[in-house]
């Protein structure tokens, strides 16, 4: 493929150049590269035509990671765009493109792979079986040739009968382009069977991970694993009733063991401590002996339930694979061992935790690449990522400049609020409140307002946020199902055309996380508070673990850091388009000390001190909003990559 010619848009921007530029020259010598770079400026697409121009294009192919399934179908559409016809594809998981309905009610990756194996195995699965046919190679040779939508693949599929997942690996080993979820990669009981799919080794890739922020906190938790005491309790039920009474006395002497160490460390009261692994052991006749042996007859429950068309479902087999890696894990620094109880009485639930402190420990894998590529718009620092996912000191890191034009975003700090723990007092959340209602009535159409926790939002609801504002308030709560946000979320959005409402929620959670408000959706943002952990036992030793790893910047890695990270997310939320303007408001002064402010993206960093007097924020608002927005594309060409929704696309 010859360079500069796959662009699909009339305009280059400059920094969707710079961006291109810097990943050949990664690939080409082999080498790892973080990006920074604002939503909307097109970074897909750059990243694309970057590696695919490379010099050693045609010896290559690329694994693009992504969180959710609309950024996986975008790189094939930015592909479809670029009109190349090279195989790729996006994939789904296992149990998302899997056709029989045994699959639906399997509990875990791990435990669907074994249920297939087996259904595949006994001929039970009719999916698999109508894929010898003539007409899955007549299918197979049309996606082979073209990029191919994880949707394109499921409904021929469906149409036809056939599993959507064999055919999707089918296409694994020849394609050039790969759209997958990160644990595909991340995760090390998938990792293995995914990479014999794709018929190559790490060597013959280069890994991108778009929304890398996500990385080092997805990389621990899927080396991390819980067991509550009522799964050892059905675990110990499922071996009585398969005949294995020694096994199931076991299984319940060792929750007697661990309700007793409950009693001892908690007083009967709820908690969460860190145990020595050995020490949660202690009440388990041989635990590898009773690992291997739950393994074992968890596998035959699994083949029994098949047998009888029942859910085929395990407590013993999830119970022994935790066993064992509680007991690979036991006296190791990188992991903690945790024990906590919650709930009163007949209610009580005990929970053995192993969490993973070090995201090294599955992002090892990046190293084994050709070359990797990390992007987000908000990784700053980046010498923190590249530490953090354990990239070599030569990592090239590159900030992009901002695609905004300066008179399309205003980020302001106001000055005598905070809600450090000590201030968490009503006269604070009042004065909160009196500036968000500054916020609110200076802005034209809607307002997102992302609180540092619950408790800080449930300060504000208390302060009578709802009655003194004027615009309806959409307040989203954790116990809301999917659906019912999504439902907050669609009248939140058309309220904009109506005068504008207000999104009340968490910095974290799943709208100032994952949300996309262009345009009037989102005209001002505003940020209470800074979201820092509880100091608990838990964060001190994850603390104390990265001071060893990264002398002198243990506590900004573990503690300070992941913060920063979700109020930056929170607070790009309206900036989804190049062409968008929006206000950023952070309602903490701690925002100005230049130790938060470098953890904040370029494009925000030219904050501007409100001084604490009633009216200030209101006038400062009011102002910006007054002026016409800037046009960040002056020359008549470049507007079509953002009317084409794909460069210019939220999320981008
Ligand atoms: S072969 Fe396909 S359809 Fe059958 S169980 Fe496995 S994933 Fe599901």
């Amino acid at each position: 493929m010859g360079q500069g010619g796959l662009f699909p848009y009339p305009e280059i921007r400059p920094a969707q150049r710079e961006m291109m530029r810097a990943i050949r020259e990664t690939v080409d010598s082999g080498g790892h590269l973080v990006i920074e770079g604002p939503t909307g400026m097109g970074k897909t697409v750059a990243l694309l035509c970057g590696v695919l121009e490379s010099p050693r294009a045609e010896e290559l192919r690329v694994l693009y990671c992504c969180r959710t399934h609309k950024q996986m179908d975008r790189v094939i559409e930015e592909l479809k765009t670029m009109k190349v016809d090279l195989p790729a594809l996006s994939m789904r998981g296992k149990r998302e493109m899997c056709l029989n309905r045994l699959m639906r009610f399997t509990s875990s990756t791990s435990e669907a792979t074994y249920v297939c194996s087996v259904l595949k195995r006994k001929g039970k699965c009719e999916f698999f079986e109508n894929l010898q046919g003539k007409e899955a190679s007549k299918l197979l040779e049309e996606f082979s040739s073209r990029p191919v939508l994880a949707e394109e693949i499921l409904s021929a599929c469906r149409e036809n009968g056939f599993c959507p997942y064999e055919v999707a690996r089918e296409l694994l080993s020849g394609a050039k382009v790969v759209a997958a979820s990160y644990i595909y990669i991340l995760d090390p009981s998938i990792r293995d069977n995914f990479l014999r799919g794709l018929e190559g080794g790490l060597e013959d890739f280069v890994l991108i991970f778009d929304e890398a922020h996500n990385v080092p906190t997805v990389a621990s938790e899927l080396a991390s694993d819980r067991l509550t005491s009522a799964s050892i309790s059905q675990a110990a039920r499922e071996a009585k009733e398969m005949g294995e009474e020694k096994l199931s006395g076991n299984l319940e002497g060792w929750l007697d063991s661990l309700e007793g160490l409950a009693v001892q460390l908690f007083g009967g009261g709820e908690g969460e401590k860190i145990v020595r692994g050995e020490e949660v052991l202690k009440g388990l006749k041989n635990p590898a002996g009773c690992a291997e042996k739950a393994g074992k007859v968890g596998d035959e429950v699994i083949l029994e339930r098949i047998e009888e068309g029942r859910a085929p479902r395990s407590h013993l087999r999830h119970l022994s694979g935790f066993l064992r890696a509680w007991m690979e894990t036991c006296g190791r620094e990188d992991y903690l061992h945790l024990l906590s109880s919650r709930g009163e009485a007949e209610g009580k639930v005990l929970a053995l935790e192993l969490s993973a402190l070090d995201p090294r420990i599955t992002t090892g894998c990046m190293l084994r690449c050709h070359s990797s590529i990390s992007m987000s718009g908000t990784l700053a620092p980046l010498e923190a990522y590249r530490d953090l996912v354990g990239l070599p000191r030569d990592t090239r890191l590159l900030e992009l400049p901002s695609p905004f034009p300066p008179e399309n975003v205003l980020c302001l700090v106001t000055e005598g609020v905070t809600t450090k723990e000590e201030f968490r007092i009503p006269p604070m959340y009042e004065k909160i409140t009196e500036k968000l209602v500054e916020i609110c009535d200076a802005t034209p159409a809607n307002v997102g307002v992302f609180t540092a926790s619950y408790e800080v939002l449930e300060g504000v609801l208390k302060a009578g946020m709802r009655e003194k504002i004027e615009k309806p308030v959409f307040v989203e709560t954790p116990q809301m199902s999917s659906a019912e946000n999504d439902e907050l979320i669609r009248a939140f959005k058309s309220s904009a055309r109506r005068g504008g409402a207000v999104l009340l929620g968490v910095m974290g959670g799943r709208n100032s996380e994952g949300g996309d408000f262009p345009g009037d959706e989102m005209n001002s943002v505003a940020l209470v508070g800074i979201p820092y952990a509880p100091p608990d036992a838990r964060t001190e030793a994850a603390i104390q673990y990265y001071e060893k790893q990264f002398q002198g910047r243990g506590k900004f890695y573990a503690y300070y850091l992941p913060a920063h990270r979700r109020m930056c997310q929170a607070a790009g939320r309206a900036h989804r388009l190049v062409t968008d303007r929006a206000a950023v408001i952070f309602l903490d002064r701690r925002v100005l000390t230049r130790f938060v402010a470098r953890s904040l993206p370029s494009w925000m960093r030219r904050l501007e001190r409100v001084p604490d007097k009633r009216g200030m924020l209101r006038k400062r608002l009011e102002e910006f909003f007054k002026r016409t927005p800037a046009d960040p594309h002056p020359s008549s060409a470049a507007p079509s990559q953002t009317a084409l929704g794909s460069a210019g696309s939220p999320r981008g």
